[in-house]
């Protein structure tokens, strides 16, 4: 006998009862153990759901009415939620989303890394998960003979229509958004249009640090002229004082990459300073810089405590950005190595360990799968190894290093549950042995998961 056909026909309404939920934020439910993924659907919910794409092992439905609505179920603050995309979480109760982001990691180390009868501790969440991101980039264009700046709608290029805030940003870059905006706006400055390839201003993008609440705006134009340039400058920065940088970056390329290659000061300095912890960054337009500072003192916080560090370790910082772990863990230890692939990062790591009179930590460019083996063919032996990879997880190359210079302990912060699973079963079946896991959230009211393990060295009779 041949596999059953789906339960369910396309355009057909029918009735859910929702038990788990995706990553994404889609709900879950099952009809005969055939999967429907469901927008918007809170596990415990019972609805009406129109079934809108029929595969083999699973179907997507859209949400219609919902008969049993979830205890967790909450407003989304946002006007155009639906619409923007950026956040999957709103209408789920903050303390639902902490647990789901626990849960997921606790399953998918099970499921794809075997690991299993570790703690996964409760998600270390933020007090007022609201108006947390220090960065915002946001498009600009022309309607209704008007400048406007919003999100793209979901899978297009079309700015949303009336949007004035966004409730993950802080509102002071809300704020510097419309000033700009409508200061541009006056000052006829033409937004650019993506289809003609015309037209000047593509992106305002603001910065404020957290700790300072220094601002910088920087200006993404096609071109190197702006009409109304100096008014505008001028205008920004007497008005508003805790502006303290105005760049411009010229991006001429017909692309959805947002930054282009050259970026110029119109006022004030090239940087913006902000403080994590005790540890002072300079962060200038095109600087990597974590958009949650408050969230990614208590992450580094626990993987510095999972390093254990007592002052006389050797330690190695893969995939280390701008240098921030590296900062913190050189400390407490005897001497930081720290690689990184992009040049401009490895430059800002230098110059935010001597703007902090840091004199034990050292960073090269490179690709930490090639840099790591080099370092073990130099007799390097680290006592500990921390890594933070993007999402695509370790190279295995960077995995074996990483086994034969038996470090005694491996801390592994991880934005993707699925590859460090992987990663850690890699590690697990080289002699190492997890222990510990702690997710933080570090983007709430988004899917995104971040987590820290703690891996050793299992030591043999
Ligand atoms: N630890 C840093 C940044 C982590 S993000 C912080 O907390 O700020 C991951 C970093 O890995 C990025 O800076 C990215 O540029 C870098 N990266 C990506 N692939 C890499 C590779 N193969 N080798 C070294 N670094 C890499």
């Amino acid at each position: 006998m041949g596999k059953q056909a789906p339960p369910v026909e396309k355009n057909e309404t029918i009735e859910l009862t929702f038990e788990d939920i995706t990553h994404d934020g889609d709900g879950v439910g099952k009809i005969n153990g055939y999967p429907l993924f469901v927008p918007y659907a809170l596990p415990g919910e019972r609805a009406k759901v129109k079934v809108i794409k029929v595969k083999k092992n699973f179907g997507f439905g859209k949400l219609l009415d919902i008969d049993e609505i979830s205890p967790e179920r909450v407003e989304p603050p946002c006007d155009v939620y639906v619409q923007c995309g950026g956040c999957q979480l709103q209408h789920m109760s903050y303390k639902m989303q902490l647990e789901m982001k626990r849960n997921q990691v606790e399953n998918t180390l099970r499921k794809i890394g075997h690991i299993e009868n570790i703690p996964v501790h409760p998600t270390i969440g933020m007090d007022d998960p609201w108006r947390y991101r220090n960065k915002v980039q946001i498009p600009v264009a022309k309607k209704h003979g008007e400048l406007i700046t919003g999100f793209y709608k979901k899978r297009s290029h079309e700015v949303i229509e009336g949007m004035d805030r966004c409730v993950i940003t802080a509102e002071i870059n809300d704020r510097m958004v419309e000033a700009v905006r409508r200061m541009a706006d006056r000052l006829s400055i033409p937004a650019y249009d993506e289809k003609s390839h015309r037209g000047i201003l593509r992106h305002i993008m603001v910065r404020t640090g957290r700790a300072t609440e220094e601002t910088m705006i920087v200006l993404v134009t096609r071109t190197e002229d702006i009409p109304g340039k100096d008014e505008l400058v001028k205008e920004l920065h007497e008005t508003y004082p805790q502006i303290k940088s105005i760049v411009q970056n010229i991006n001429p390329n017909k692309t959805n990459v947002i930054l282009g290659k050259k970026t110029k000061v119109l006022w004030g300095e090239e940087y913006i300073y902000d403080n994590i912890g005790d540890i002072r960054f300079a962060i200038s337009a095109k600087s990597f810089y974590q958009v949650n500072p408050p969230q990614t003192k208590k992450l580094y916080d626990t993987a510095l405590e999972y390093a254990n560090l007592t002052g006389g370790e050797t330690v190695i910082d893969a995939y280390c950005g701008i240098g921030t772990i590296s900062l913190f863990l050189a400390k407490q230890a005897k001497k930081v190595y720290g690689v990184e692939i992009v040049p401009e990062a490895i430059s800002d790591a230098k110059a935010n360990a001597k703007l902090n009179n840091i004199d034990n930590a050292e960073f090269f460019v490179g690709e930490a799968e090639k840099v790591m083996p080099w370092w073990k063919d130099q007799g390097l032996r680290p006592d500990v190894i921390v890594v933070d990879p993007p999402r695509k997880g370790c190279e295995e190359a960077l995995l074996e290093a990483m086994i034969t210079m038996k470090p005694k302990r491996i801390v592994y912060v991880s934005c993707n549950p699925s590859t460090l699973a992987r990663d850690l079963r890699i590690l697990e079946d080289g002699g190492y042995e997890t222990k510990q896991v702690q997710p933080v959230d570090m983007f709430p009211q988004t899917g995104h998961i971040e987590a820290v393990a703690e891996i050793h060295l299992k030591v043999s009779n």
